[in-house]
């Protein structure tokens, strides 16, 4: 599995290159994070895609939010980019979002699945406790390995968005191949849940370049990156480094990234949670923050 491509710039693509081998291992438990650097000196996300684009900044004319429904198995919608509301961090000409307004009071955590339920359970227990909904990024293979756990979290009002099926690198697939991916998950996630993916996707690994953006864009998905990458995919991950580097690092408006596989997030989740309402941050969906 070796990436990034060529297409991403070199400044990126630096970054990338030393985790790869670790998210190559650790996908299968959910990893979609860029691999970014390990401590002591982890770059932020944002920066490195804004890095990756230099059309980082919402264009003043993006007042239009993305669509307010999509209903099931409604056709591909024309390949026009999906307009973020003024006040959002985005990338590729907002194809692609990376932060709510810093002035909202609110966070989304997200949850990546890979092909793996590890820690699923735990923390679906977490957030059920707490009453809370999330988004959760789903792969197609998870949602046909775990119809069980993907029911549960229809059930407890979490939100579903597409994470392809297989996981693979989409910078290094074609068109096609994309697209079936894309398709492939949305059936599954809708076969099991009643619910699509759309509008939003997370690419695997965060890889993606422009013509990617596009295939999505024109699929009918939102690209969301993140704001704050938690870390719980890294092997030397423990609780304690997940919740100190959420609970320093989260800022109003900001997207997490975490993993539904990770021991780590699972164990920290109770102290991050409570430490978000210290900070006066609500938890909400992708949907939540970016729509209302
Ligand atoms: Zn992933």
């Amino acid at each position: 599995m070796a990436y990034p491509g060529p297409a991403l710039p070199v400044r990126l693509s630096r970054l990338l290159a030393p985790a790869c081998l670790a998210a190559a291992l650790l996908w299968a438990s959910g990893c979609a994070a860029v691999p970014l650097p390990a401590p002591p000196s982890p770059v932020p996300a944002a920066t490195a895609a804004q890095n990756a684009t230099p059309t980082a900044t919402p264009s003043p004319a993006a007042t239009q939010a993305p669509p307010a429904t999509t209903p099931a198995l409604t056709p591909t919608p024309p390949p026009s980019p999906t307009q973020p509301a003024q006040g959002f961090q985005s990338a590729f000409g907002g194809r692609e979002i990376i932060r709510g307004r810093a002035d909202d009071p609110r966070v989304a955590l997200t949850f990546d699945c890979g092909s793996v339920a590890g820690a699923s359970s735990r923390i679906l227990d977490v957030l059920k406790q707490s009453n809370l909904r999330v988004t959760i990024f789903m792969t197609g293979q998870y949602a046909d390995h775990y119809p069980e756990l993907m029911q549960r979290m229809a059930a407890e009002g979490h939100e579903f968005a597409n994470h392809s099926y297989s996981h693979p690198d989409f910078t290094k697939m074609g068109n096609e191949a994309i697209l079936s991916e894309l398709a492939r998950t949305d059936q599954a996630v809708q076969g099991v849940s009643g619910a699509s993916t759309k509008p939003w996707m997370r690419m695997p690994f965060g890889a993606r370049d422009s013509r990617v953006m596009d295939i999505a864009s024109g699929a009918g998905y939102t690209s969301i990156f993140w704001t704050l990458d938690s870390g719980d995919w890294q092997e030397n991950a423990t609780g304690a480094g997940v919740r100190s580097r959420v609970l320093e690092g989260v800022k109003p408006g900001a997207i997490v990234v975490h993993h539904c596989a990770a021991d780590q997030t699972a164990g920290a989740l109770p102290d991050i949670l409570a430490g978000l309402t210290a900070k006066g941050l609500q938890v909400v969906t992708i949907s939540s923050l970016l729509r209302e």
